[in-house]
């Protein structure tokens, strides 16, 4: 991961302790055997990193490499190739299609980005209407056209590394369909929980339990199945959730006219450990850069950890512990980090440059704090590339600059020279950055009020 293998560097498990604010925790209820707990581990929430999320089409890949049962699909992203995927499984037999859209959010079916089509015209018109459809703020490009299931009834099944318990959970609830989170806050007693062993998975016991408790009847076996999968599929792929939503019991006609039911995956949401990704370059491969943030984009082109925060205090810092610190430090001197910035150990000009660019883009960014502790990474270097960042900055945000150790020297004569407000330690860097924060913020009010 990025240059610093050393004392600087690489953030790796930075972005985890801050994408899941409060892990499940010790506080659970005690139910029966244990097994009923406490709500679900939070999902990141907007403005954290939260690992990378996969498409339900590679999803559904995904498990059915393990050998879970997911109905077939094919991707479309024109109403005529929506047309031509609806009319092979039409003449397959398949008395309707499902076209679903493609975006890497929840709720998609209430959004009105999940239809059925029993004709070839009709699936054209839903694959147009969903199409080009705003979810929650994305453009849907492509949808996902699948044989209709006939629905008889629908489950939760997911599974998710409790960091807290160092183990997978894997959840069940017989309230599928609907948010697990809802689900989780109006009726906790709902969702069965179980952990994972770290080495064996997930065992038979556990996972006919959680099929008892749901309630599975007939398909106990091939729930317990399913649920051991996903904990292989979370394994295997080093992802952080893997999420079933509805496992569903589906009718089928069967061979002799007789309708028959099985159980299958027809939602699949899986989100893969970004510092794991290096093992999986076919996952990366996966990666949606059309959904993606442009600033993530780049930051992991630069190999910058960067996380994006809600603050005004741009953070422009070499190493993940330094990092941490200095957005402490921002806090106590009374202001709010704007992200979390690690250029990584032996950073070049141009990475600071980069960096910059990065931080400035955010229009909420008033002041920037730059804490630079030279080690591998060289003062002199990170002055240049500041000066050269400063040269090309499209707007104009006051910026308190400390860099101290190798070339410290050096790096103050260049920033002498160049104008920069500097400071000695980490405190008064942080007081400094906060009192432009605040300078700007009155001369916007006045500004208002005239
Ligand atoms: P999400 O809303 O983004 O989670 O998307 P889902 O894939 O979970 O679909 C939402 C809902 O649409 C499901 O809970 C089902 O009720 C419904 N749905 C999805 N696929 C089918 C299908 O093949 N047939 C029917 N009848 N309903 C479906
Ligand atoms: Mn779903």
């Amino acid at each position: 991961m990025g240059r610093g293998d050393g004392t600087e560097g690489s953030a790796c498990h930075v972005s985890h302790s801050i994408r899941v604010p409060g892990a499940p925790g010790p506080g659970r209820k005690a139910g029966s055997h244990g097994r009923r707990l406490g709500p679900p581990p939070p999902r990141a929430g907007p403005g954290y990193a939260a690992g990378m999320k996969l498409q339900e089409f590679h999803a559904r890949e995904l498990l059915h490499a393990a050998g879970l049962p997911v109905p077939p699909g094919r991707v479309a992203t024109t109403p005529d190739e929506v047309a031509s995927a609806a009319a092979e499984l039409l003449d397959a037999g398949h008395r309707a299609v499902v076209v679903k859209a493609q975006v890497l959010v929840g709720g998609r079916g209430k959004a009105g980005g999940v239809k059925l089509a029993s004709t070839v015209d009709e699936a054209r018109a839903v694959g147009a209407a969903i199409l080009g459809m705003d979810i929650k703020g994305i453009t849907v490009r492509k949808v996902l056209v699948a044989p209709a299931a006939d629905i008889a009834h629908e489950f939760y099944l997911g599974a998710v590394l409790d960091r807290a318990a160092q183990r997978i959970l894997v959840m069940g609830s017989a309230q599928g369909g609907v948010e697990i989170e809802q689900v989780a806050k109006e009726s906790p007693e709902a969702i069965v929980r179980m952990h994972a062993h770290p080495h064996l998975g997930l065992l038979d016991w556990q996972a006919r339990q959680i099929a008892f408790a749901l309630g599975l009847g007939e398909h106990l076996g091939a729930a317990a199945a399913i649920a051991k999968g996903l904990v292989r599929v979370m394994v295997d792929n080093d992802a952080d959730l893997v999420e079933v939503n509805p496992l569903a019991i589906v009718r089928e006609p069967g061979p002799g006219g007789a309708a028959s039911e099985r159980l299958v995956c027809l939602d699949a949401k899986i989100t893969l450990d970004d510092s794991a990704l290096v093992r999986h370059p076919d996952l990366e491969a996966r990666r949606d850069l059309g959904e993606e943030d442009p600033a993530d984009t780049e930051a992991r082109k630069q190999e910058i950890n960067f996380i994006h925060l809600d603050g005004s205090i741009g953070c422009l810092v070499n190493g993940a512990g330094l990092a941490m610190t200095t957005m402490d430090l921002v806090k106590r001197a009374g202001g709010e980090p704007a992200n979390f910035l690690d250029i990584g150990g032996g950073a070049k000009a141009e990475h600071v440059s980069a960096a910059m660019r990065l931080i400035l883009a955010d229009p909420k960014v008033r002041a920037i704090l730059v804490n630079i502790f030279g080690g591998i990474t060289r003062g002199d270097e990170v002055a240049r590339g500041l000066v050269e960042a400063r040269s090309q900055q499209i707007r104009e945000v006051p910026m308190v600059v400390r860099i101290v150790g190798t070339n410290a020297a050096e790096a103050a004569g260049i920033l002498r020279a160049a104008s920069f407000v500097t400071a000695t330690s980490l405190e008064e860097a942080a007081e400094r950055a906060v009192a432009a924060v605040r300078g700007a913020e009155a001369a916007a009010t006045s500004e208002a009020a005239r």
